[in-house]
């Protein structure tokens, strides 16, 4: 088994590097910033995910649809009771919901996204039947959850004891001020060169009640063009949002640019619309971006953002770059 997923992944790679060669081998300029251009993988996704990203590296060995892989990769984080920004054993908002927000996106364009999804533990399963089998992009709360029952779905309480003893916790000590918050967004491209990705995620700790961050919202925390590229973004939604930066990302690479310049001049957006952000270390984002060649990269407002890629198996986290 093993041995014929190893022989299915390194046939994967290798088609993506033919695709690679065969496209434009030896006429792009590579600046300073461009250090990975030409460096490839399959998969990538923000923070240290490896667990993820090996499920979906078994999961491209096995379908060989990055679709498949970048779903499969969004439900480890999901369903990981100890991963508090996502899914199962998220934190609440401040009124002790656990609220989930998720969106994928294939390598057509077709879209679909939950908000506000309550008691699902996987979120973005359900946005793949929103795409599927629904002719809208997005559901919302009561109207999401009733679209996943009825496909099947069963609701489970998500709040583990450890979100809820700090969620008290909060309320005794909180100033009132949201908590910590992660995502996962994962991209993957496969032997045929289809690329797709995923953004799943809880939000910010203790948000208000009926807060959306940018994770379910296409163009903020996840963007896909399946001729050029794509970007998932993690970090502070409401900075994301007002500035569309995974949409802007692939616009920067559908310039010619490589996924971490483009990643950076969408960082750099930030910096230029946001006064006094390069010395505001709670405004933290990071964008992770790969384009239909497998080639990827990464650039993040401050310090501390990583990401992790699955290059036939094998997985890497990454320090991302940072700043202007
Ligand atoms: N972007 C997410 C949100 O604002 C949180 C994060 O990725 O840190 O909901």
């Amino acid at each position: 088994m093993l041995n014929r997923r190893k022989f299915i992944a390194s046939s994967a790679l290798t088609a993506v590097g033919t695709y690679l060669f065969s496209k434009n081998a030896g006429d792009k300029q590579i600046s300073a910033d461009e250090e990975k251009v030409n460096d490839i993988a399959s998969i990538i996704a923000t923070w240290p995910n490896e667990k993820a990203t090996t499920a979906a590296w078994l999961k491209l060995s096995e379908t060989n649809y990055s679709l498949d892989a970048v779903e499969a990769g969004a439900r480890v984080p999901e369903a990981d009771v100890l991963d508090t920004s996502v899914g199962y054993g998220g934190y609440p908002d401040r009124d002790g919901r656990v609220t989930l927000d998720a969106c994928i996106m294939d390598e057509k364009g077709n879209a679909g996204s939950v908000v506000f999804l309550e008691g699902i533990m996987h979120p973005i399963s359900v946005a793949r039947k929103v795409m599927e089998k629904t002719p809208h992009v997005m559901l919302a709360g009561g109207g999401a959850l009733k679209f996943a029952l009825a496909e099947g779905f069963k609701t489970e309480n998500l709040m583990s004891d450890h979100a809820r003893v700090t969620w008290e916790k909060w309320l005794t000590d909180n100033n009132y001020h949201p908590g910590n918050h992660d995502t996962i967004g994962i991209l993957a491209v496969d032997a045929k060169g289809r690329l797709c990705g995923a953004c799943s995620t809880s939000g910010w700790a203790f948000k208000m009640n009926g807060r959306i961050g940018d994770s379910p919202v296409l163009g903020a925390g996840l963007y896909v063009d399946g001729t050029v590229g794509a970007a998932a973004c993690t970090g502070l939604g409401e900075l994301v949002l007002k500035n569309l930066c995974t949409f802007l990302c692939v616009e920067f690479m559908r310039q010619g640019k490589s996924p971490q310049e483009a990643a950076k001049l969408a960082v750099n957006r930030l910096f230029e619309k946001i006064p006094g952000l390069a010395n505001d270390t709670s405004k933290q984002v990071g964008i992770v971006a790969m384009n239909v060649k497998g080639e990827y990269g990464a650039w993040a407002v401050h310090d501390n953002f990583k990401y992790t890629i699955n290059k036939e198996g094998v997985n890497t986290v990454v320090d991302s770059k940072f700043g202007k």
